[in-house]
């Protein structure tokens, strides 16, 4: 056989590359912010358009291009940035291995636009699938103008991969909020379908902050700050109080570069310990100063991995200045109503060790919880949320109080109403098993509820099973047009990120459904006037924080509505949970809701929400 082996063609070798590169829109808006940085601008505009499907426009006011360069930057590995090996020990610049923009142009249609400062005219070109459509000398202003249009054009597999628009706004708008924290001392303007939703003028970091997240952000930052001879950390962290459900605000740069560190993160969440609650993630805005020579960059494609010399003793450091702020922030005297107690360190403690502030935890501390038994000093809890105790009978039908006024029975109503309609019968109808109608309830550890059926006996897991009886709850009231919701006596003003009000407002119509009511969504803050009949007043932020938190996180896959992942939301976080004491009552009311709905085999979640154990089973055991 003859030889066989051949070069790939350089458009098929940069299709190849550009799949390492550029994962989603993301990644484009990522690749373009940082040359507009890496050019020296000091005003930089991004503007999107169909979550970055359609269009990816980036414009600085940097450097430029002369005519040779602008062509030449499509080029695989062409780079202004290194010219040998060891500079790549020396980066300071966001770029270097000179394959974003020829990954980009491999894989979209691109137009540029460059022009350098003291140049009469610029430079104005056309590439698509890596093919040169057009270059032509033209008057265009000072800076870069890239934009990216039809992003996969040439790739449908890839195209159909990306997600919906929101999704895919989601992850490019993180992205911006990364480069935006990165480069307070440039200004950033960044609009959406037309619409501006950032507009963040240059600042010092906690002006930029307080742009992003929301003047609420202002209150909740403390300073860090720590110079040794190995790095040197500054930035925020938040206060232990604001730990929120969702892990968004949690931010490593090194040397001015947006990464991710499990390790240190850890080294973080590792000094807040004992601060926060189990399950909320304190918040973080971390710049770490290192020499480029002890760190590499180079071991991930998108550059969001960094390796360093000393992880050890960094993380130590990272902990300790971390303790250190909290330290302070809890010793600071509270008398100067005046000055700021986060910005300043009391003089005596100066040259002090930083203590680890004490906190006495209440280990058996539950949000949920709404009554202290007195006597026995362990939290109860009915299971019914309006509070009230009920028996079997009453159970969750209670819930549905001033619906059949709304709605006339016949109308759709019966599609969706529950089989538990004979809940005072028998409850297993049209099941082979039966709880037996003397029944008795019995809580395991504060985590199973035991009863008997006929053929012996079943081990239902708690909080699963009230998920499954909220979540279908939900389902079924959001299905109904007009929602239980109950009024709040004075409407609640909340305070959340744009970003929030922006994924707020696009499910409100969803929200609605389920029960909320809202008066306004400004941009920082919204109004609540109305909130489903399960959830109370207290509960109300932390649930929409959840909400928030979970349509960020991506659930929002093809197959799930809206509603269904509200309603999972709901169910999740509204459940009763494990290591709660349920009263009697309030155990027979959940057995009764849970055989009353439609699955009550799995949790929303797909997890089994309860066991039998035959009779036989029992009496193989004492053979
Ligand atoms: P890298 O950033 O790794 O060098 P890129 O493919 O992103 O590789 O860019 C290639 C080169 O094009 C850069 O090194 C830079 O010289 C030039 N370039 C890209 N974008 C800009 C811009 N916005 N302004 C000025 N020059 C740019
Ligand atoms: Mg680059």
């Amino acid at each position: 056989m003859g030889d066989i082996i051949k070069l790939l063609p350089d458009h098929v070798a940069n299709q190849i590359a550009a799949g390492e590169v550029v994962q989603r829109p993301a990644s484009v808006v990522k690749e373009l912010l940082e040359n507009a940085i890496d050019a020296g601008s000091k005003a930089i505009k991004l503007i999107v358009k169909n979550g970055g499907k359609t269009l990816i426009h980036v414009v600085d006011d940097g450097l430029g291009m002369s005519e040779t360069d602008a062509r030449l930057s499509f080029e695989r590995h062409a780079t202004s940035k290194i010219t040998k090996a060891e500079d790549l020990f020396k980066l300071s610049t966001k770029g270097f291995r000179g394959e974003a923009l020829a990954s980009i142009a491999a894989i979209a249609h691109v137009e540029m636009q460059t022009k350098l400062a003291d140049a009469e005219v610029g430079t104005h070109l056309k590439i698509e699938g890596s093919k040169l459509i057009f270059q032509e000398v033209g008057a265009v202003p000072k800076g870069t103008s890239m934009a990216v249009k039809n992003l996969f054009f040439n790739i449908p597999a890839r195209r159909s991969f990306l997600k919906s628009d929101t999704v895919e706004l989601r992850h490019i708008t993180d992205e911006f909020h990364r480069v935006a924290l990165a480069h307070p001392q440039i200004g950033f303007h960044y609009y959406v379908n037309g619409g501006e939703l950032f507009g963040l003028p240059i600042s010092n970091l906690r002006q930029r902050i307080v742009h992003i997240f929301g003047s609420k952000a202002n209150q909740k930052l403390v300073p860090v700050a720590e110079d040794t001879q190995v790095v040197k950390i500054s930035g925020f962290i938040n206060k232990p109080a604001f730990a929120k459900k969702s892990r968004g605000e949690q931010f490593f740069f090194v040397n001015n570069r947006f990464i991710k560190s499990p390790y240190l993160h850890h080294a973080v969440v590792s000094a807040f310990e004992g601060l926060v609650k189990p399950n909320s993630h304190p918040g973080y805005f971390l710049y770490l100063d290192v020499d480029p020579a002890s760190i590499d960059i180079n071991i991930h494609p998108t550059k969001t991995e960094v390796k360093f010399d000393d992880e050890h003793t960094l993380y130590a450091i990272l902990r300790s200045a971390v303790k250190h702020s909290l330290g302070q922030f809890h010793v600071a005297p509270p008398l100067d109503f005046e000055a700021d107690p986060n910005l300043e360190t009391p003089y005596a403690y100066k040259n002090k060790e930083a203590e680890f502030p004490k906190v006495t935890v209440d280990a058996g501390f539950n949000p949920f919880s709404e009554s202290k038994s007195k006597s026995a000093g362990v939290a109860t809890k009915s299971y019914q949320r309006a509070g009230k105790p009920n028996s079997g009978e009453q159970s969750w039908e209670s819930l549905y109080v001033g619906l059949e006024s709304k709605m006339g029975k016949d109308e759709g109503f019966s599609s969706i109403q529950f089989e538990s309609d004979t809940i005072t019968g028998s409850i297993f109808d049209g099941q082979s098993e039966a709880i037996e109608s003397t029944a008795k309830t019995f809580q395991l550890r504060r985590k199973y509820i035991v009863t008997t059926i006929k053929s012996g006996m079943v081990v239902i897991d708690q909080s699963r099973a009230h998920q499954r009886v909220l979540y279908e709850k939900f389902l079924r009231n959001s299905t109904i047009k007009q929602a239980v919701s109950q009024q709040l006596l004075f409407p609640l003003s909340l305070s959340f990120s744009k970003a929030d009000v922006t994924v707020l407002v696009e499910i409100k119509e969803t929200l609605n459904a389920v029960g909320f009511v809202f008066d306004t969504m400004a941009e920082e803050s919204v109004s609540v006037s109305g909130v489903p009949l399960l959830v109370t007043e207290s509960e109300v932020g932390m649930v929409l924080d959840q909400l928030i938190a979970d349509c960020q996180q991506e659930v929002t896959g093809e197959n799930f509505s809206q509603t269904d992942i509200l309603s999972k939301t709901l169910a999740k976080t509204l459940a009763v949970k494990t290591g709660e004491v349920l009263e009697s009552a309030s155990q027979l009311a959940l057995v009764n809701d849970l055989f009353a709905c439609k699955e009550p085999l799995v949790s929303p979640f797909h997890k089994p929400v309860y066991v039998t154990i035959t009779e036989s089973e029992i009496d193989k055991k004492f053979i």
